[in-house]
């Protein structure tokens, strides 16, 4: 914070009083962690006026949203740990981990779009295939040409 009051009055003020005013938060391990919310300071200038700077801190989750005291959710993919808002975490309709935004896949299951971890999206999909290639197989269309082959 000092540097941020330097920036505006220059660094050759006199603090003569700083406040900084935190918040717990509530992090992915439901463990608690402070975070500077707002910083006041009263600078006696080379000038001799005092002045006075008050500042706001804005943090935001890996998703893009302001920190609120609710818990994050941690992404459970492997090295990548993000933690989104409880509103754009995502789970894994299938396996049911905890998934990012980033992770998501979004499979359109009859017009609906399912959430899919990236595991999960290739194992569904390759299934799909192979029971589309399958049924067409064993349809009562089958083609006889060897082109149609895989
Ligand atoms: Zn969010
Ligand atoms: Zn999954
Ligand atoms: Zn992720």
């Amino acid at each position: 914070m000092s540097n941020f009051f330097e920036t505006i009055f220059g660094p050759d003020g006199q603090p003569v009083k700083r406040e900084i005013e935190i918040m717990l938060v509530p992090d992915a391990d439901g463990n608690a962690r402070t975070v500077p919310v707002r910083g006041e300071a009263i600078v006696m200038s080379p000038d001799g006026a005092l002045d006075r700077v008050v500042g706001a801190v804005q943090h935001f989750r890996d998703c893009g949203c302001p920190v609120l005291s609710a818990p994050g959710v941690r992404c459970a993919i492997a090295g990548c740990g993000k933690i989104s808002c409880p509103n754009c975490a995502k789970r894994c309709a299938n396996c049911l981990m905890p998934i990012c935004l980033e992770h998501t896949e979004v499979l359109m299951v009859a017009d609906s779009a399912v959430d899919l971890c990236p595991r999960c999206f290739a194992e569904i999909r390759r299934k799909r295939l192979f029971g589309q290639l399958a049924s067409a197989l064993l349809g009562p269309f089958v083609s006889t040409d060897p082109r149609n082959e895989p």
